[in-house]
């Protein structure tokens, strides 16, 4: 059986990459960029996998199967999260790492893309074995990561924690300080103000520039969140202090829905560290049903493939805000399309993580720290950018919102690559 959803979960990470690809070529055409520049993006410049021995508190040796993909470093160092999960796959991997790169490109920050994960499920984990996996992983990849060659981050079941474990780890292999290894990190390890809730006020940044675009006021709006853990969680509760009324949430084992609005303070007091909190109520709806209720915005906040041609026509929001990376299927996007309701497609919704885990680089690089007020300005005029060259393109040049924030997002990578002399 459980080989069974493996083969399944490899075939989804496979479908997953081939249809960024797929994407990206699209994108590069509309450019008029040559082929090579396809081939040379297509996959990662660099992909290691590593197998990572750990003594278990049972005293048995574990080996966990781990990955670092660097897209491309063209236009500076890769840049990109861990992710812990059981389903981490090499194809995956790389499908996000292709996503940071055009995350990058569309924020103008000075990375390429790269992802990192190891196969493994945290929430069947006590908290000495997570480090022993963290600080293992670090020592596995260590020789290609740095300040200026490649800086993870969190992403799925990471969290700042485990970046100030991996943080000692680098710094204890490489006998100096080097707080801009990695972002994410606590304000006490060089962290910045801000960084933890910045994935979910640029969602809702997004969220609220693509309400505006349908013409409607934030006290009318109703929104459904997939998922409560780092990013679904902080964006339920900026939503309910700005007035509008989350009328859904979800977490790995179900969801939570009331028309008339749900009290997200409380929900938030309840949950636990890997964003669960509905196995305390009764009055629990599935996932899958929650996609469908009516609301005006959806915002998946979890995982990949939610959205798929099975319940695409089915959605009954006139706007998606992709939080999470991935979570609507081609076949989906497609139906989604001619339906008219409004992509925001995860390259530009969930990408203030990554443009303040810049800016924590840039503090740590110049040892000089800024106030939470200046970096949720400078997130706010980045993400008002991307979002209006977006639109723009998408507008433009007749093609969906996806396909135009992968023009926008590729340009500087090609460019840069064009004028490096590799293609
Ligand atoms: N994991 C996040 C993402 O997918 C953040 C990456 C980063 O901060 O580098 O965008």
């Amino acid at each position: 059986m459980s080989t069974m959803i493996n083969e399944q979960g490899k075939q989804r990470a496979a479908t997953l990459l081939e249809n960024t690809q797929k994407i990206v070529k699209e994108a590069l055409g509309k450019l008029d960029y040559d082929e090579a520049t396809y081939e040379l993006l297509k996959e990662p410049l660099r992909f290691l996998e590593v197998r990572i021995p750990v003594r278990m508190d049972d005293g048995k040796v574990e080996i966990f199967t781990g990955y670092r993909s660097q897209h491309t470093t063209a236009v500076g160092p890769a840049k990109g999260g861990i992710r812990f999960h059981p389903d981490v796959t090499a194809e995956e991997v790389k499908a996000l790492s292709i996503w940071m790169s055009i995350k990058c490109g569309l924020f103008d920050l000075p990375f390429g893309g790269g992802k990192g994960g190891v196969v493994c499920d945290p929430r069947h984990m006590s908290f000495p074995e997570l480090e022993r996996v963290a600080r293992g992983y670090v020592r596995a990849i260590s020789q290609i990561v740095g300040p200026s060659k490649d800086i993870p981050a969190p992403d799925v079941y990471t969290s700042p924690q485990v970046m100030s474990w991996m943080l000692d780890e680098y710094t204890t292999i490489n006998e100096m300080d080097k707080p801009g290894f990695i972002t994410g990190k606590p304000v006490a390890l060089g962290g910045s103000r801000g960084r933890e809730r910045a994935t979910a006020l640029g969602v809702f940044i997004a969220l609220r520039e693509a309400a505006k675009l349908k013409n409607k006021k934030p006290e009318d709006l109703s929104v459904i969140i997939q998922g409560f853990g780092n990013v679904g969680g902080n964006l339920a509760k900026i939503c309910y202090d700005a007035g509008i009324k989350v009328i859904g949430i979800s977490d790995a084992y179900g969801a939570l829905y009331d028309p008339k609005g749900l009290e997200i303070p409380s929900l938030l007091e309840k949950r636990d560290s890997f964003g669960l909190v509905t196995n305390q109520f009764d009055d629990v709806i599935t996932n899958a049903d929650l996609l469908t209720r009516e609301c005006d915005i959806l915002v998946p906040a979890a995982l990949e493939n939610q959205i798929t041609e099975k319940n695409a026509p089915l959605i009954q929001a006139s706007i998606l805000v992709e939080a999470a990376n991935g979570p609507t299927t081609a076949e989906a996007e497609e139906i989604l399309n001619k339906r008219g309701i409004l992509i925001v497609p995860d390259v530009l919704a969930n990408a203030g993580g990554v443009t303040v885990s810049y800016f924590e680089w840039v503090q740590n690089n110049q040892g000089y720290y800024w106030s939470a007020e200046e970096v949720e300005k400078k997130l706010e005029e980045k993400m008002v950018a991307a979002f209006v060259n977006t639109m723009t393109v998408a507008k433009e040049r007749n093609v969906g919102t996806r396909l135009a924030a992968y023009m926008v997002g590729l340009k500087k990578h090609a460019d840069a690559m064009k004028l490096r002399g590799w293609v």
